[in-house]
């Protein structure tokens, strides 16, 4: 990765406690580079109206660069504009394709399957919407290993299971799960399947015909754009079966005091004045991360993960959760250190500048399932170097040394 690309986040110049910051936590949130920073203030500064009703100039042209960063998220997806729509983030992607798919194909008795190592955006909504339908909820096994028990998914997909939800990579195991596989077996079935791509999407190359999935999900933060916008790809056939979460301005097609008609999608699932300027920014972190090449993103990320890896699986202090094969993971690693808390061990890094993230990222069932009430994570991302992860783990030397 090039040394360069530091320079571009104004951020990463800041000191914690008189140390350089050494941010571990692009899982959470990534830094933005000045180039989206750039794009949203340019919109309010140059170019700002709201989208979609305005006849005059200003607006077309708000309309123009909202409609613009849909078909650059799009593209970058493999998907066509018609199937991108904006939502606020993953967590409200996941909710509308809940209440959609709730609403249109599930009834009493029917199943819906997740996995045991969901966050919980790509559980609760599941959840609810199987207490409102009447329906199951099941949940496929995580192995020992980190890894989606594919026999126990096999077992639990029957002609009954209308959805299945997966996460392609896990925020806390990073396991990259074998998404197109298990589409295939579940479409097979019958079942609908829906993909939280909340770790996917910024540091692998995705290409959402290839996944195999019906939906996809996912932030537009964690991939150098900005809070408030997310996307819910689906494929238009599908898309165009679903009723719209929110109801409201510029859904609609016609209106009447009892009744009315939804749009066509995207537009119909964007009730209101959408997020304008973060889709502007997120059309902008869309253009930076392909000017870099999601192959050199996935590569770099994998070099960080394994360098962390291993010095993690050499400390006999630490035990790693998740798949050994650095291939197998995403851009992250949760550990526990022996006998002291994550919490304890996240405030001691602080001290050295260092932030990573200490909790149960919200997946409390998966930390039930390994018998631990919480973890520490570090995660990478393209600004991320070696020497930040070699400093981190002689830090966590001195964090065991202090508190053993
Ligand atoms: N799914 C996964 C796997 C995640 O890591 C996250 C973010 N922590 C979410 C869903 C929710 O994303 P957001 O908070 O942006 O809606």
């Amino acid at each position: 990765m090039d040394e360069r690309i530091r320079d571009d986040f104004p951020i990463l110049r800041r000191h914690e406690h008189g140390k350089p910051l050494v941010y571990l936590d692009s899982a959470a949130t990534s830094m933005k580079p000045g180039a989206v920073i750039e794009a949203e203030a340019d919109f309010y500064r140059k170019s700002y109206a709201n989208v979609r009703r305005g006849v005059y100039e200003l607006a077309a042209e708000a309309t123009d660069l909202y409609e613009g960063a849909r078909a650059k998220v799009a593209s970058f997806i493999g998907a066509r504009p018609d199937e991108v729509v904006f939502t606020r983030g993953t967590t409200e992607a996941l909710n509308l394709a809940a209440w959609g798919l709730g609403e249109t194909y599930v009834d009493p008795g029917d199943e819906v399957l997740v996995t045991e190592m969901e966050h919980h955006a790509n559980l609760l909504p599941w959840q609810e919407m199987a207490r409102r339908q009447g329906a199951h909820l099941r949940a496929a096994a995580v192995t020992q290993d980190g890894e989606l028990d594919r026999d126990d998914l096999r077992r639990k997909l029957s002609p009954r299971t209308k959805v299945l939800a997966l996460a392609h990579v896990s925020n806390v195991l990073g396991t990259v799960n074998p998404v197109a596989e298990v589409a295939a077996e579940a479409h097979r079935a019958g079942t609908r399947v829906v993909v939280d791509a909340a770790q996917s999407v910024p540091h692998l190359p995705v290409d959402v015909r290839e996944l195999g999935a019906d939906l996809v999900a996912f932030s537009g933060h964690k991939m150098l754009g900005p809070t408030g916008i997310g996307i819910l790809w689906g494929r238009n056939d599908l898309l165009s079966e679903l009723p719209p979460l929110l109801t409201g301005g510029e859904m609609v097609r016609e209106v009447w005091l009892n009744w009315a008609t939804w749009d066509s999608p995207p537009a119909r699932f964007e009730g209101g004045t959408p997020p304008i300027a973060q889709a502007i920014g997120l059309g902008a972190a869309a253009d930076y991360l392909r000017a870099i090449g999601m192959d050199e993103v996935r590569r770099h990320g994998e070099e960080l993960t394994a360098l962390a890896l291993d010095g993690l699986l050499g400390r006999p202090y630490v035990t790693v959760y998740g798949p050994r094969d650095p291939a197998l993971r995403g851009s992250l690693v949760s550990f526990s250190v022996a006998g002291i808390h994550p919490h304890d061990v996240a405030t001691l890094l602080d001290q050295e500048g260092i932030a990573i993230r200490a909790g149960h990222h919200c997946a409390q069932p998966l930390h039930r399932r390994f018998g631990i009430p919480a973890s520490c994570r570090a995660s990478f991302y393209v600004y991320t170097t070696p020497d930040e992860v070699e400093r981190f783990l002689a830090a966590l030397d001195r964090v065991w040394e202090a508190l053993r």
